[in-house]
């Protein structure tokens, strides 16, 4: 089967590649391949309890629809049936092809097209990857001393079991990222006990679920625009606080660390305060202080320790403290994949990706007629993905309009290269070897900001001296 544009992933993010295509690009043809067998990708997969964004909606939500719910920070099932209704609404959802794993896509400058092989085989003009960034098959977990032994449960929150009773159970949840901090709260409401056990702990700060200028806005003016200022507002004040806690590092940590300190009544030290400055890794957003008020109340508690071994009743610690635990959640994090693991082969040659370098932050070095949808570390995923669809629109255009059948970014030897993520983050490092590289300068510079890159990519100009048409 042949396509102008084939998408793959029915995420969040290739739902909105396939709108963004049909209204910049309404004469192309296009599918979507999705190797699951229901479209929403993370917020399909992704069930267990209390999950929900820790970005706000307005700034998640895609630029064409407005969302209009009064959470900004919203729960999975009401994400799931946004992504629903977008893809409903605009008529996409003919166009998914479902159980169709991408492992393999062929590039032949000869025919100017791509052989891409899933569960059937497809070719295209453009190939835009929107398969997320990690493996969905696997979570990341790491060496845990003789978890065989133990004689109660354990869990990975990339699967966890539908039937899964903790009501009256004693819980450990392992990690202190967004995942530990959002099921915490959640588990406490029905456990007999909830501890979140971490090596080293994470910055958390708390924020309104209900956004009351979002509020009045949505009021008194039409949805479109409500939703259009409050996204503005949103972005100018979330770059305006990144660029606060990078700038006066010590300042922004001290206050985040004594704000949490003082909502939820626990010691700062060692519990609330991280080795690294704020934005060195991502930080935890956390609804309505919900995860201060369990651990006020004890329900919750933190401990920060290492495990030194799994025991038949709960976990042994370094500081030979025992827990005891009927469930085990290993909150532990993601295993980064780029492009959904296929492998990616220009005119016979297999792309070793690692050896590439990210053009404008959506496509490639090497490879052409392919982009790549992949959010910001320090914003919301949609807010870039949205600039990187427009920007694969206009270069479709582009070619269309100059009868050109490929473009590629030719990699410059001068230009230097540095990695792809500046995040300390566990899941990020164990990835960087793997991961394209970013360069020291433009356009292969990588800068993580929603006002530049909707300048470049929204609007700048397309031909440069990096770029070959052909
Ligand atoms: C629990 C959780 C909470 C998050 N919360 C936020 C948040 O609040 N704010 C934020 O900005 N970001 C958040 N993120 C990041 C989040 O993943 C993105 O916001 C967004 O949902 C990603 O959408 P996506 O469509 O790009 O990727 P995904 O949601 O991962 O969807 C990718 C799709 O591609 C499919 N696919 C993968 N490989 C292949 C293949 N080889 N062939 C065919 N199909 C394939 C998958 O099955 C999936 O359906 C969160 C992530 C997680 C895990």
């Amino acid at each position: 089967m042949h396509v102008d544009v084939l998408i793959i992933g029915a995420g969040l993010s290739g739902i909105g590649a396939a709108r963004h295509l049909q209204m910049m690009c309404p004469g192309k043809t296009f599918a979507l391949l999705e190797a699951r067998e229901r479209m929403g990708g993370t917020w399909d997969l992704f069930r267990y309890p209390g999950i929900r964004s820790d970005s706000d909606m307005y700034t998640l939500g895609y630029s064409f629809k407005p969302w209009t719910d009064p959470k900004a920070i919203a729960d999975g099932p009401s994400i799931l049936a946004y992504i629903h209704e977008a893809a409903d609404e605009n008529g996409i959802t003919p166009h998914i092809h479902y159980n169709e794993r991408v492992t393999r896509a062929e590039w032949s400058s000869a025919d100017a097209r791509w052989t891409v092989t899933a569960a059937s085989t497809w070719t295209c003009s453009f190939l835009y990857n929107c398969a997320g960034y990690y493996d969905y098959a696997a979570g990341y977990t790491p060496d845990l001393p003789n978890r065989d032994s133990f004689e109660g449960t354990i869990v990975h929150p990339q699967f966890w079991p539908a039937d899964l009773d903790y009501a009256g159970k004693r819980v450990v949840v392992i990690g202190s990222g967004a995942t530990a901090v959002t099921l915490v709260p959640e588990l406490a409401k029905r456990a007999a006990h909830v501890t979140m056990l971490q090596r080293s702990p994470t910055y958390i700060m708390t924020r309104p679920s209900h956004d009351k200028i979002a509020d009045w806005l949505r009021a008194k003016l039409p949805a479109k625009t409500a939703y259009s200022i409050t996204r503005w507002k949103n972005v100018l004040l979330g770059m305006a606080f990144f660029t606060y806690t990078r700038r006066f590092p010590a300042a922004a940590k001290k206050s985040l660390v004594k704000g949490a300190a003082k909502l939820s009544g626990i010691a700062a030290d060692p519990h609330l305060t991280p080795s690294y400055n704020p934005w060195d890794q991502r930080l935890c957003l956390i609804p309505d202080g919900d995860l201060f008020e369990v651990l006020r109340d004890g329900r919750a508690e933190i401990v920060t320790d290492h495990i030194e071994t799994f025991t038949p009743t709960g976990l042994r610690l370094k500081s030979g403290a025992e827990l005891l635990a009927d469930i085990v959640v290993t909150a532990t994090g993601l295993k980064l994949q780029l492009f959904g693991g296929a492998t990616l082969v220009v005119d016979g040659q297999p792309v070793r990706v690692s050896d590439a370098m990210v053009y404008k932050g959506s496509m490639i070095s090497g490879v052409p007629n392919f982009a790549f949808a992949v959010g910001y570390t320090n914003a919301s995923w949609t807010l870039k993905v949205d600039l990187t669809s427009t920007y694969v629109c206009r270069m479709i255009s582009y070619l269309d309009r100059h009868h050109y059948r490929e473009v590629r970014a030719r990699r410059d030897p001068g230009v230097g290269e540095i990695p792809l993520l500046d995040f300390s983050s566990g899941y990020v490092t164990r990835s960087l070897p793997d991961l394209p590289r970013q360069g020291e300068r433009l356009p292969w510079r990588v800068y993580q900001n929603y006002v530049f890159d909707r300048a470049m990519l929204g609007s700048g100009q397309l031909a440069d001296q990096v770029l070959e048409f052909r």
